[in-house]
């Protein structure tokens, strides 16, 4: 089963010039989307970690399935407004202007091994962003797994520090 072919690409969304790699379709096929989970639980079964991170919102349809998969706990990042509890919170550059993320201060505790899931790497701002967030408060990232990276992005420069897994790399 070739999961690229479960995956579509959007040109000029959400804005001209970027090609959006569209999940849905992967979504939408329950055979696909299991054999997906499987591989990345499988991909990560020797790493040692405590938690999954997961920024909103594709990153919560992969974190969830694995976190059940894996029996780990889960930890929702989250644009501002949207966490109920005290929050930290980092601002960071996006290709046009700046945007924050947040989650809740009791989320981690100190020496807490957290795995980041995400559907799509890019640049690699946004993870990076996270382990800002979970350096904060006092925990450590062990890795990264995300089901695509957009290599020609280049997000591994801006992550050199922490072991990153990919399912599909374009
Ligand atoms: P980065 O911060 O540039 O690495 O962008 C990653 C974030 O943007 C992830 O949370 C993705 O969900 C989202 N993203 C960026 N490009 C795409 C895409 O082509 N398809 C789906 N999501 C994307």
């Amino acid at each position: 089963m070739n999961f690229k072919d479960y995956i579509r690409d959007i040109p000029d969304f959400p804005k001209p010039g970027i090609i959006f790699k569209d999940i849905t379709p992967l979504l939408a096929t329950p055979k696909v989307f299991k054999e997906v989970i499987d591989t990345m639980a499988d991909k990560v079964k020797d790493s040692d970690f405590d938690t999954i991170i997961v920024p909103e919102a594709r990153g919560f349809l992969f974190g969830s399935a694995l976190a059940y998969k894996l029996g780990k706990k889960l930890v929702p990042v989250r644009k501002p407004g949207k966490l109920p509890y005290d929050i930290v919170e980092v601002s960071y550059s996006l290709e046009y202007g700046e945007t924050r993320i947040q989650m809740h201060k009791d989320a981690l505790s100190k020496g807490e091994k957290v795995l980041i899931v995400d559907d799509v790497l890019a640049t690699g701002g946004t993870i990076k962003a996270i382990e800002t967030l979970v350096k904060k408060l006092d925990a450590e990232v062990s890795g990264i797994l995300c089901l695509i990276e957009l290599s020609f992005l280049n997000p591994r420069e801006k992550l050199s520090n922490i072991k990153v897994d990919s399912i599909l790399i374009y």
